[in-house]
């Protein structure tokens, strides 16, 4: 076989980034899936929603706000009504995703600046066209936000950001992708870490006001509703009681 007919080995990071995409592009159907299977298990084997909330919470610690658009059914649910409301409409709510009164919403946020697994840009792939940033509801509603200007916070680690990973799907050179970042490796420059200390404070004192805003109402309904799933238990378990 010659030399010009043999196929030159795709670099790895080149695969990575097709998997992923693929996967972006199947979000909705894992959400879907993801969801059902989650509302199954919940009502078919009472299992309390404790668990549901401790199991978001320990995965958010490296993948960060995922549940909301990977996993929750309610998510699901919501996502497609907001499309209803027209594109600015719903870049609005979903901004505002972690205040609809869920606990995990709430936590999954907070922990979007400690999870392991963030949104990276390859510096030297970016050609600063900006499509990723008019792909991102956080870029385009929270000052200071950006996925690759110099001199602003990584989107990704806002509380808002929902790991939808629109950004990395729209990115037209490969530039973005999902990988370990600070503490744990590198997002964005130190320099621009530095730089960008306002808006960080800024979106984190937005945050806890919210928080605190929303806190009681939510707090109520959270605990109505886990008072309320009191799911019917197999009937075995409950003769084995007897
Ligand atoms: S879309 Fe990609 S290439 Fe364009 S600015 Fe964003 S990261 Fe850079
Ligand atoms: S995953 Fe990307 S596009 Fe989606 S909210 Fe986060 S930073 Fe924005």
């Amino acid at each position: 076989m010659s030399a010009e007919t043999t196929a030159a080995p795709r670099p790895r990071r080149t695969r990575q980034n097709t998997l992923l995409k693929r996967l972006i592009n199947r979000r909705r159907a894992v959400q879907a899936g993801l969801g059902i299977a989650t509302w199954f298990v919940v009502t078919r084997y009472g299992l309390s929603l404790w668990w549901v909330f401790f199991a978001a919470i320990a995965s958010g610690l490296v993948l960060g706000k995922y549940f909301c658009r990977w996993a929750c059914p309610m998510g699901a649910i919501m996502e497609i009504m907001l499309g209803a409301g027209g594109e600015e409409n719903k870049q609005k709510s979903l901004y505002s995703y972690f205040k609809i009164g869920c606990p995990i919403s709430w936590a999954g946020g907070l922990l979007n600046k400690l999870s392991v697994l963030r949104v990276k840009v390859d510096e030297s792939k970016c050609t600063h066209c900006s499509v990723c940033d008019k792909a991102c509801y956080v870029a385009q509603l929270a000052d200071g936000r950006s996925l690759h200007e110099g001199g602003k916070v990584n989107a990704s680690t806002h509380y808002s950001c929902s790991r939808c990973l629109g950004c990395v799907k729209a990115c037209p050179s490969g530039a973005l992708s999902v990988g370990p970042s600070w503490p744990f490796g590198t997002v964005i420059p130190s320099q621009n870490l530095l730089r960008a200390s306002e808006p960080e404070e800024a979106d984190d004192s937005m945050a806890l006001q919210a928080l605190a805003a929303d806190a009681p109402v939510a707090a109520v309904d959270a605990g109505r509703a886990l008072a309320q799933v009191r799911v019917e238990r197999p009937r075995r378990n409950r003769r084995k009681r007897r």
